[in-house]
């Protein structure tokens, strides 16, 4: 693993701020409400950090209860005007709100590094794929079609009608600040709901930029708003209200649970986007080099923290040392540092709770017997830089099997025969992701078939296109957050039986 600190990059080098206290190239972050951008009611502030340096680069904006009500006011406003907008109207806007995320990549790009620590690169992308995902949802809005059911007797029309849900909250997390933002948003405003967004705190700008480029393509104010605050009071006083018809969550399965708990107390619709412990099989007959790429890629993608990440590498005996040494030989080769840095292939986990965290779950497998291969440890004392780590021989019983890791940390297992794996992938309650290598259509199938998983990645990652579904079972939550499948939580179902007059 190659280091690449970037001095020079400190918030306070980089110039002048555009906020109070920021970064060049970082604005403080505003309420979005009823088509206006302002502070919060209470005129509260809270600092936002560079992960990479621990520097205040800009302060958001913080929701007070007023705030709320205004956005709901607004929500209910906005419900009954968008929804009356065409599809094919609607479609516009969002065909041209991907198209200002296009213009835009750049300056949202950088400033997403500066908050949130992904690599330049990463983030360009995460630009580029929210703009596709924006323009499918422009495109699939256009087809939620009805039905028309053969009556039983003459004179009568039955007719199966799609309306929009209702004003929906959505609850969205910093490890992408667009992409978990836009699959919410763009699927509930292509149906003609509206929405409350209550962003990521630890990220508010880059996802701030989402909102401005639908508003600039034309969305109209009140179909949109953008809240920051404190998460529990915000979730606690949307989900109840009576003008929030559906709630959308992006987070941990601890807080999905409390928030599905409140909805269902409350009769709202839920989709849920929780946490993974994605299992990884490698079987005998892997391409063990594809795997060792395609898998480390997305191990160590966003310092893994990524909830569809593979974390529990499972591997057959046979091809176990090859593997493992193709692994640490490409954790190794990493160079970790700032985002900033065109060098940096892993940035900073988000925050101290993180580092935190990976520091424990280490320390708790090693003294369960666990051997660090390679990493294990906090890089340096500025930004929260983590070595990318591998073990091996990790007892089942440690918290690194069980818990989701959320960090660049990987335990890489040997099995001898293939239901053990298949045990071992099932046996946890998470069931977002799971990845197989093989090169045996039979144990392709066996893998499709068996895994207890929303997603199943064979010989290849292939996951979370917008076109295909994206969503989990059990523990890892309800719902999806792609494909066509993505629009039914959005939609409710309306029967209508006519007969002449
Ligand atoms: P956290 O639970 O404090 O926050 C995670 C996200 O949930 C944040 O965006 C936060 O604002 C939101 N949140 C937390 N409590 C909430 C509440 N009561 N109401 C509404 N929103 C709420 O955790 P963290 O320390 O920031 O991250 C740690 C864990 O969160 C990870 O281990 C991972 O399991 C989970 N996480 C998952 C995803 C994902 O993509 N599924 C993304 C980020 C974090």
């Amino acid at each position: 693993m190659t280091v690449a600190m970037t001095g020079a990059e400190t918030g306070a080098e980089r110039g002048a701020a555009t906020g109070s206290s920021g970064a060049a190239g970082y604005a403080d972050v505003d309420l979005h409400i009823a088509g206006r951008w302002r502070g919060g009611a209470g005129d509260e502030r809270r600092p936002v950090l560079n992960p990479a340096t621990g520097e205040t680069i800009g302060h958001h904006a913080v929701a007070a209860r007023d705030d709320l009500d205004a956005a709901l006011a607004a929500a209910e406003r906005g419900f009954a005007a968008w929804r009356r907008v065409s599809p094919i109207e609607r479609s516009k806007v969002l065909r041209r709100a991907a198209d200002l995320l296009r213009e835009r990549a750049e300056a949202i790009a950088r400033t997403m590094t500066l908050e949130q620590g992904k690599p330049l690169a990463e983030a360009r992308l995460e630009v580029q794929v929210a703009a596709d995902v924006t323009d499918w949802f422009a495109e699939e809005g256009k087809r939620t079609y009805g039905r028309v059911i053969p009556a039983r007797q003459d004179g009568v029309m039955q007719i199966v009608l799609r309306e929009p849900i209702g004003p929906v909250a959505c609850f969205t997390p910093w490890n992408f600040p667009l992409n978990q933002a836009v699959r919410k948003v763009a699927a509930a405003l292509c149906t003609g709901c509206s929405v409350i967004l209550k962003g990521p705190e630890d990220t508010p700008a880059s996802c701030a930029e989402l909102v401005r480029a639908y508003l600039d393509a034309g969305l109209p104010g009140d179909a949109l708003s953008l809240v920051y605050g404190d998460p529990a009071a915000i979730s606690g006083y949307l989900i109840p209200h009576p003008v929030v018809r559906k709630i959308s969550f992006t987070g941990s399965t601890a807080v999905g649970k409390e928030l599905a708990a409140l909805a269902g107390r409350h009769m709202k619709r839920v989709t849920m986007e929780l946490g993974g412990h994605a299992p990884a099989i490698v079987f005998e007959d892997a391409d063990v080099e594809k795997a060792v790429s395609v898998l480390g890629a997305n191990k160590f993608r966003n310092a893994g923290q990524v909830c569809v990440a593979p974390t529990r590498f499972l591997v057959h005996e046979s091809v176990f040392d090859r593997f493992l040494d193709g692994f640490v030989a490409l954790a190794e080769g990493l160079t970790v540092g700032d985002g900033l840095d065109p060098a940096t292939k892993m940035g900073p986990l988000i925050h101290g709770r993180r580092l935190e965290a990976m520091e424990s779950l280490v320390a708790d497998a090693t003294a369960a017997g666990a051997t660090v291969r390679t990493g294990g440890k906090r890089i340096g004392n500025r930004g929260n830089f983590f070595e990318p780590t591998v073990l091996t021989d990790v007892p089942l019983s440690a918290r690194l099997m069980n818990e989701e890791p959320f960090g660049p940390v990987a335990a890489v297992q040997r099995f001898s025969d293939d239901e053990a794996a298949l045990a071992e992938a099932n046996r946890l309650p998470y069931g977002l992701a799971a990845y197989a290598y093989t090169r045996s259509a039979e144990r392709a199938a066996r893998a499709a078939a068996r895994i207890e998983s929303g997603m199943l990645g064979i010989n290849h990652h292939g996951l979370a296109v917008p076109e295909t579904p994206f969503g989990g079972v059990k523990d890892s939550g309800y719902g999806s957050e792609g494909g066509t499948e993505a629009l039914e939580g959005y939609l409710v179902t309306k029967f209508v039986s006519q007969a002449g007059a």
